[in-house]
């Protein structure tokens, strides 16, 4: 049995259209400022993608290039410059910060309501108790593809490898408000591929290429490969090709869970204008 391929292109695809739909009701326009310190590749990739969906939908898009030194205390006043900012929507500073810099200070200095990445204290305890907030794109990206391609994940098993802020937790609070039956599996679970085998839906969000091998999956499971990993020139997922032999659906590396986390920044940064012109309450 050859797994369905679940493209994160064409789920992305059918936000932006939603996206476009709701702009078409708006008296205004979004904007997004993207921060981003020093020259590391990935990270002027990654900006460089956000700034040209978020322009290709219409939003005003800014990226702010600033020196790797920059000083942490001139990063947190141009955040608060930006907080204050009417014309600004959302605020997103491009992670890795480098090692002179509070990540964690930086993160909580962005107003929540302007925190398109989702990382702010209040935004997580949101997430958490079931409120309205803006949550994290990548783990929101993986439930907006899952439901894309039909899948139900009221009651199901899942099991979500890797426990970051930024992918793991987030993913698996958001589950859980999916009514799904959650385990959170990390580096120090004791005999991973027992777990992950138990899995209806198994999300990978680890960083070891190719981790994932077909004795750790169920027959029939539904397998979301956040991985990205540079090995040698080529990008490869946390999850072994010879995994679609078992299971019934997989997402590719790249083209999965990568044009998603994009989508969902796009919608995060709609619906951070739409919350702070009309609260969150409701
Ligand atoms: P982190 O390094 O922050 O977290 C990795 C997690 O994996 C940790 O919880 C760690 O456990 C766990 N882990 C490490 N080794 C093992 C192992 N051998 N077995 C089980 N668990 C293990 O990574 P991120 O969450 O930031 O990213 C994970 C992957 O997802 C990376 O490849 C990254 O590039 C990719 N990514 C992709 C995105 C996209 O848009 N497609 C967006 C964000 C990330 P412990 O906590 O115990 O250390």
């Amino acid at each position: 049995m050859a797994a369905q391929v679940l493209s994160g292109h064409e789920a992305a695809e059918a936000v932006y259209e939603e996206i476009r739909a709701r702009l078409r009701g708006l008296s205004f326009t979004p904007s997004l400022r993207v921060i981003r310190l020093g020259e590391d590749p990935a990270s002027v990739a990654y900006v460089r993608l956000k700034d040209k969906r978020a322009k290709a939908l219409g939003y005003r898009s800014q990226v702010e290039v600033y020196p790797e030194d920059l000083p942490e205390e001139a990063l947190l006043e141009r955040i608060a410059a930006l907080n204050a900012d009417e014309e600004v929507d959302g605020i997103l500073v491009q992670l890795p910060l480098p090692p002179h810099i509070r990540t964690q200070r930086v993160l909580e200095a962005i107003h929540p309501l302007k925190d398109v990445d989702g990382f702010h204290p209040l935004n997580v305890g949101r997430l958490w108790s079931g409120g309205k907030g803006l949550f994290p794109c990548t783990p929101l990206g993986v439930v907006r593809l899952l439901k894309h391609y039909g899948v139900d994940l009221r009651g199901k098993e899942v099991v979500v490898v890797g426990r970051s802020n930024i992918v793991g937790k987030p993913l698996a609070g958001l589950l859980l408000r999916e009514d799904a039956t959650v385990t959170l599996a990390h580096s120090k679970t004791q005999d991973l591929p027992e777990v992950t085998r138990r899995a209806q839906v198994l999300v990978v969000a680890v960083g070891r290429p190719h981790l994932v091998r077909k004795a750790w999956v169920r027959e029939g499971a539904i397998v979301v490969d956040v991985g990205v990993n540079r090995v040698e020139g080529r990008l490869l997922g946390d999850v072994h090709p010879e995994v679609a032999e078992v299971a019934s659906a997989l997402t590719p590396v790249p083209g999965g869970v990568g044009p998603m986390t994009v989508a969902m920044l796009m919608r995060n940064t709609l619906e951070a204008a739409l919350l702070r012109r009309h609260g969150v309450s409701g």
